[in-house]
Order: structure tokens, then sequence, then C-alpha cells
């Protein structure tokens, strides 16, 4: 049986950053995988999404600025989309495996579990190694009811041929507003099935504009309902009504660790994922565990994977020298508008007992919001008591990039004094910074 130094399971954003460091030392590698080298974010995830986002986004400004004397009409087509996702997703597995072969990796594709606690069976072949890292990532969680099954996840959605005519969306994070805003703007009717409440982890004033809009620009939300049976293309409702249409199963994601008998490995979980300590070493200290599979304190998005490969890498190859950092996690919801969040709510202030002040600005306002008529900008800064930003939430066109700036702001610990003194280009979303704070 063929021992390695280090065996990695998955392949995505945490596995890649992983080996790179492991690779680089000189170690002995194989990386296990159970669908194609690359992982979520540029083939199932971000990156596809992301793509349609840009379009959706489009028609957005298109239909905003039109009492501007913007003119004509817009429309999308979902197969052009489609096939330019295709292309770039399709491409991963080859771009992925050809940089591991470059790094002499041997690569597995099969189911892998464990036997003991330091060698696995993927399909039939055995082989061990000295350390693991564990990186399998997340999975939609099933839609737990009478023909659930039929419902499709975000895994599917880049797989479908044609726009669908409605879809019903079940869910209340980001996953379920954002496709909802991709399939309205591309043209599909579109029902949100919400059971309590809409993106929890998000400011109050700021899901509520984007609830909002999103019944303007014609989602039908439907809250304290939950679907009860699917029949077909016919979804039952806890309230006895039926809805036709196709059904998106956007009700979270679990940790993928099903079917790695990681109790013969000796790894402890919950329902959270793979639990780790600081450094990312689970309950076997030959294993570690990084990204969205890692019960770790960072929120399952793409950058904080990354972070955590690299770590965890560090830390397998020189003892537990770096703990995870405390980092605050810029959040984006891709919706048209977007919104965005980094730091603290009010009520997560409120509960650290910290001392802090409201700065709410109604942006629509701005000249920079008025020239492209966004009439839902709105930015909610917490700013404490030395005058440092605490928390930064923000609805409307710019979100995005305006909240890395918050991001920067809060990571280097700016105070608000510094950042007022800032110049920032004119005119631009950044340089009304200043205002805000
Ligand atoms: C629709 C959608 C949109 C998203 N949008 C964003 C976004 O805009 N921004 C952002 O930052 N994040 C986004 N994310 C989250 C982001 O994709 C993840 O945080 C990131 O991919 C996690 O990386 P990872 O390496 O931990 O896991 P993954 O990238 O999921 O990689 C895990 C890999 O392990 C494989 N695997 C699973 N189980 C096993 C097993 N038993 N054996 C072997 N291999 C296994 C999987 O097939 C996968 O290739 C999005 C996710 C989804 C689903």
């Amino acid at each position: 049986m063929k021992r390695y130094d280090v065996i990695i399971i998955g392949s995505g954003s945490a596995a890649s950053q992983a080996a790179s460091i492991l690779s680089d030392a000189g170690k002995e590698i194989a990386i296990v995988e159970n669908w194609t080298f690359g992982g979520t974010c540029p083939q199932r995830g971000c990156d596809p999404k992301k793509m349609l986002v840009e379009g959706a986004d489009l028609i957005a400004r298109f239909k905003q600025m039109q009492p501007l004397g913007v003119n004509g009409s817009l429309t999308l087509d979902w197969s052009t989309f489609k096939q330019r996702i295709d292309e770039y997703r399709f491409s991963i597995p080859t771009s992925k495996t050809q940089h591991w072969n470059e790094l002499n990796i041997d690569l597995f594709q099969g189911e892998p579990h464990f036997v003991d606690a330091d060698s696995i069976q993927i399909d039939g072949h055995e082989i061990s190694a000295h350390q693991f890292l564990i990186a399998s990532g997340q999975t939609p969680r099933p839609l737990d009811i009478p023909g659930g099954e039929h419902a499709i996840t975000s895994d599917e959605v880049f797989d479908l041929d044609h726009l669908p005519e409605h879809i019903l969306i079940v869910g209340a994070g980001y996953v379920a507003f954002e496709f909802a805003h991709i399939f309205r703007r591309f043209g599909s009717q579109v029902t949100l099935l919400i059971r309590s409440q809409a993106l929890k982890a998000f400011d109050r004033k700021v899901v509520n504009r984007l609830i909002d809009e999103s019944r303007r620009i014609g989602i039908e939300i439907r809250h304290g309902v939950e679907p009860v049976r699917i029949d077909g293309d016919t979804l039952t409702l806890s309230d006895d009504s039926t809805l036709e249409g196709l059904v998106l199963n956007a009700t979270g994601r679990i940790p993928s660790i099903e079917r790695l008998h990681l109790d013969v490995g000796e790894v402890e979980t919950n329902q959270r994922g793979i639990i780790v300590n600081d450094f990312l070493q689970t309950s076997n200290p030959d294993i570690y565990a990084a990204g969205d599979v890692a019960d770790s304190r960072n929120p399952a998005l793409t950058p904080f994977a990354g972070q955590e490969g690299r770590i965890a890498a560090l830390n397998m190859l020189r003892g537990n020298t770096r703990p995870l950092p405390e980092r605050p996690a810029p959040t984006i919801v891709y919706a048209t508008p977007p919104i965005a969040k980094v730091g603290l709510t009010i009520e997560e202030a409120k509960a650290k007992g910290i001392e802090f002040d409201v700065r709410d600005h109604e942006m629509s306002h701005f000249l920079t919001y008025e020239r492209i008529h966004d009439e839902t900008a709105f930015s909610r800064i917490l700013i404490d008591a030395e005058g440092h930003v605490i928390g930064a939430h923000l609805i409307g066109q710019h979100a995005p990039e305006l909240i890395n700036l918050f991001s920067f702001i809060i990571q280097n610990n700016l105070s608000h004094q510094h950042v007022k003194h800032l110049e920032f280009a004119y005119p631009t979303a950044a340089s009304d910074l200043t205002y805000l704070i």
C-alpha cells in the first residue's frame, strides 16, 4: 500500500491552497475527489453565478436608468450565457489536474472512506498517509418532503438548458435571493418561499429594503409557508395552496462528510461539520480540516476556505504555530441591488456590551446614486466609543466594492478621523466614504 506524506480529501479552494504550500515544502501528496476536480466555487458556485449576475445587473441598471433617458429594449439569452458558463466551468478540471500533475501530486477520482486512523479506501484501492487534510466542503441540504428529490439545487441550476417559465425557490439565504433576482431579471416568473426570517445574518433595515425591492421587480414572496409535497410540476404548501413550476431547493448546505466514515478515522463531528481547534486540527492530531467542511468560526465563503487551507497546511508542516486569525468577514448578496455587510450588526454589538453610535445615510440622495437613479442606496455604519468602525451594512449598486473598503478599514483598525482625511478619486462611490462614517 502506498504511503503519502499527506492525503487531501476534496479539491476546492481550501485543498488547492493547502496543496501548493505542502508541495512547495516537498511533501508527497495525493488529492482525492469524488466529483470533478476543482471544487464548488468555479464549477457550481461563485464564478458561474457571478456570470449570470452580470447579466441580471445590466438589466437592473438599464431599467433603473430609463427615467434618465436610456431607451430601447434589452433582453438576456439564457442559452448563450449558459454556453459561456459551460466553457468556463468545464475547463476547470483540466486546468487543475494539469497544474497538480506538474507538481507531481497523485490524483484519485472516486469515493473515499477511512478504513483506520491513517488509511482510506477509494473504490477498493487503499492508500495511507502520515497526515490528512479534509477539505470536502458542503453539499445542498436535501429537501425532506415527499417528492423532494424532484427539486433542483444550485448544483443543477447551471445545467438548465432553458430558462424556467416559473421557478419556485424554497429558502431565505443568500443563494435563494441571488437566484430569485437572477431568474427574475432573465425573465422568469419567480416565487420565493420563506419559512421564517430572511437573510438572518444581515441588518434588518437593509434586508427589508431588499425585500421591498424584490417585490417591486415582480418577485412574489410568500412568508411563513413551507413546502409539503412535490408531484410533477406541482408544489403543495403548508397552507394547502399549490403552485406550478420548477422547484429550486435553496434551504442551505450541510457538511460533505456522510460517506467518509470519519468515526473510523477518529475524527469528531457535529451538525455544522468537522470539529477543529484554533489550528484547524481535528480530534485525530494527524488529521486537519479546512474550508466549508470545518466547523471553524469563519463563514462558508471562498476567501475563508482558501485562508483555512493555507493555515492548516502551515500547521501541518510546523506544528500548531498559526491560529486562525480573527478577521471580519465581508459578505455580499449579489441581488439587484446587492446588499453587503462586514463586522457586527446592531444586535451583535449590543449583545457584546459594546458602546456604539449608528450612522444611517439615505445614499439615494447622493449624486453618485442620483446619476444612476438608484433609489435603494442606504448605509448603516456602527462606530464604537473610540471612533473605530465595528460594522458596515449597505444596499445599492456600489455596495460590493464599498464593503471591501470598510473591510480594509476594520482590518487595519483605522479610526473614522483617519478615514475622513483620506483622499479618494472623485466622482466615485469611494469618494462618499467620508460622509458615511
Ligand atoms: C451557488 C453558490 C454560490 C456561492 N457564491 C459565493 C460567492 O459569491 N462568494 C463566496 O465567497 N462564496 C460563495 N459560495 C461558497 C463557496 O463556493 C465555498 O465557500 C467554497 O467553494 C468552499 O471551498 P472548499 O474548498 O471548502 O469546498 P469546495 O469548493 O466545496 O470543495 C470541496 C470538494 O470536495 C469534494 N468532495 C465532497 N465530498 C467528498 C468526499 N466524500 N470525498 C472526496 N471529495 C469530496 C467536492 O466534490 C468538492 O470538489 C457559493 C456557493 C454556492 C453553492
